[in-house]
């Protein structure tokens, strides 16, 4: 959700109605002008019935104090005080009570109207930081055409890291909502800080829309699997394969077959797991003294296409097949240990499984299959 999206959704959220838009003290001005005008009017209109005096001059320090800051509350206050002076003629002393009842009184009332205000934001800032990385509902399994996909290991991860993060996240929002009320004090001054304070804000609730995202479309399996060129998948991806391998000092050959290589693939998804396997294989063959990786794409009967990667590294011992795959398990310095478990689960969601083996070059060698369609088939 971009910045616009979430400035629109609180615009539009009904929980959020007119509380603090006067966000600067201009601004604040105008509220306490504009409301003691309206009151002062209703009043003036009023003289015929009856003697108002201060009554329906009340509301308009109400409004401006749920509206705007305590400092535009004493400005109404004070215009009220000159709009009644001006619109009665009654005696000087009998005057200056009121004046002074209606001071206190109106203080009173602006203070409440303040802190019932300030009560509502505070609510509302703690249903968004709860909001932040709470999934919306949990999501059953859905069928898919090519296999059923499940929760896995990257939904375990995606629904530990929003759990975690939830935490930070409320926390930061809570004391961004502080420093604002803080920075607030500081009148004119303040104003940039208090602008820098909301865009914090906005990011963070970002950072949680991101979390969010990324768990529903996991555990959704939202994907578009659709007839895909198995070559031209591939081949699309050569350019930056030739970057990884001349940047590491690796060859890498590709052997694929161009032939009945029609599969039902979502594109993006299945280049990410080969890119997977591949800068994997990139890392393997470090220090070989002829290092070489070899992308293969292989028909195999009607049925089926097979993607493998293959390398001349050390190669991956029985007993570190069961570990490489959980999230986090890492060799490497700096590595993240997600893209086996990432690639895994992009291969299951095609019905299809990753399977290890020794390779002919010496090193690993990961490899799956793609259930194959025929050309008519891809015309339907
Ligand atoms: P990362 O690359 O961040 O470590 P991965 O999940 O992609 O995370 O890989 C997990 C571990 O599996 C790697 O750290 C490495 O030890 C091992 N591994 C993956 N591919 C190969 C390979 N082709 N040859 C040898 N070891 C491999």
């Amino acid at each position: 959700m971009t910045r616009d999206q979430v400035a629109s959704r609180i615009a539009a959220d009904p929980q959020r109605p007119w509380l603090s838009v006067a966000k600067g003290w201009r601004s604040g001005l105008l509220i306490a002008c504009v409301s003691v005008g309206v009151a002062a009017t209703l009043r003036a209109l009023l003289q015929n019935v009856g003697h108002f005096h201060y009554l329906p001059l009340l509301p308009a320090v109400m409004v401006v104090a749920l509206m705007a800051d305590r400092r535009a509350a004493a400005v109404a206050v004070a215009l009220c005080v000159a709009a009644d002076l001006v619109l009665t003629r009654s005696e000087q002393a009998d005057a200056i009570v009121q004046a002074v009842v209606f001071v206190v009184v109106a203080a009173v009332v602006a203070e409440l109207c303040r802190r019932f205000a300030e009560a509502v934001e505070a609510l509302r800032d703690a249903r968004d930081a709860v909001d932040l990385v709470q999934s919306p509902r949990e999501q059953g399994p859905k069928d898919q055409p090519h296999g059923v996909w499940r929760l896995n290991a990257m939904g375990e991860m995606a629904a530990i890291l929003a759990h975690e993060l939830n935490q930070p996240l409320s926390a930061a929002a809570v004391y961004l909502h502080a420093g604002r009320r803080d920075a607030a004090l500081a009148g004119p001054m303040g104003d940039s800080v208090t602008r820098s304070l909301d865009l914090a804000k906005t990011q963070i609730l970002r950072a949680g829309d991101i979390i969010r995202h990324m768990r529903e479309r996991i555990s959704t399996g939202d994907h578009a699997i659709r007839p895909e060129r198995a070559s031209s998948l591939v081949e699309e991806m050569a350019p930056v394969f030739a970057m990884i391998g001349r940047d590491a000092g690796v060859t890498i050959r590709f052997d694929i077959d161009g032939e009945d290589d029609h599969v039902m693939a979502d594109r993006i998804q299945i280049q990410q797991a080969v890119s997977n396997l591949v800068r994997n294989a990139v890392d393997a063959v470090n220090g070989r003294a002829e290092p070489l990786v070899l992308i293969v794409g292989r028909s195999i009967g009607p049925e089926a296409y097979e993607f493998r990667v293959e390398d001349n590294g050390p190669g991956i011992s029985q007993d570190r097949i069961g570990q490489i795959f959980r999230p986090m398990a890492t060799s490497k310095t700096g590595g993240m240990g997600l893209g086996l478990s990432v690639t895994r689960s992009i291969v299951e969601s095609h019905g299809a499984t990753l399977k290890i083996d020794r390779s002919t070059l010496g090193g690993a060698v990961f490899a799956f299959r793609l259930p194959r369609v025929t050309e008519a088939e891809t015309a339907c």
